[in-house]
C-alpha cells in the first residue's frame, strides 16, 4: 500500500489499493475535465490515516478543464452516508492537468475553508491533488489545521 509520509509533522497518509484505482480513472489526461471528491478513512489514529474510500464527481458538481467545484449539499450527503457505514471524512481531492500538480492560491484558501466550515474527524484536513501520470508519488498532498499551518513536505513510500 502506498503511503505519503511527512517527517516534518510526523504524519503518514496511506492510500488503499481501491482508492488508488478510483483516483487513477480520473487522471486528467487528454482533454478530460477536472474531477474531484472526498476522502474517507476507516480508523483514525493521530498520525496514521488510511484513506479507505474516495468519492468521484457527482452530476451536481461544476467541472471544467481548469476548475472543479463540488456541490456542497451533495458533499454533505456523502459525508453523512459514509459516516453511517463507519467511514470518516478526512479531506478532499481534485485533479490538475499537470504532471506534478502545484496548488493554486485558491486551492490553499479552499482547504482552509473546508477545515473551518465542515465537520471532520481529525485535527486537520487533507487535500490531495492528482497529477496526470500513474505515478502517484508525483501527486500533491498537503494538510492544514485551519490556521496558517500547512504541512506539505510529503514523500511516498511503498
Ligand atoms: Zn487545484
Amino acid at each position: 500500500m502506498i503511503s505519503f509520509i511527512s517527517k516534518e509533522c510526523d504524519i503518514q497518509i496511506k492510500l488503499s489499493p481501491t482508492s488508488l484505482a478510483t483516483l487513477n480513472k480520473f487522471r486528467q489526461t487528454g482533454l478530460k475535465k477536472e474531477a474531484g471528491g472526498l476522502l474517507f478513512a476507516k480508523e483514525l489514529e493521530s498520525n496514521i490515516v488510511e484513506i479507505e474510500y474516495v468519492t468521484t464527481p457527482t452530476k451536481f458538481d461544476w467541472r471544467s478543464r481548469f476548475g472543479f467545484r463540488p456541490n456542497k449539499r451533495e458533499a454533505q450527503n456523502l459525508i453523512n452516508e459514509n459516516f453511517k457505514r463507519g467511514l470518516y471524512y478526512v479531506g478532499d481531492w481534485h485533479s490538475h492537468p499537470q504532471i506534478s500538480p502545484v496548488p493554486s492560491d485558491q486551492d490553499m484558501e479552499t482547504i482552509k475553508d473546508i477545515f473551518c466550515k465542515s465537520t471532520h474527524s481529525l485535527n486537520y484536513v487533507i487535500m490531495l491533488i492528482l497529477g496526470t501520470t500513474s505515478d502517484i508519488s508525483k501527486s500533491y498532498v498537503t494538510l492544514t489545521d485551519g490556521k496558517d499551518n500547512y504541512c506539505c513536505n510529503f514523500k511516498t513510500q511503498d
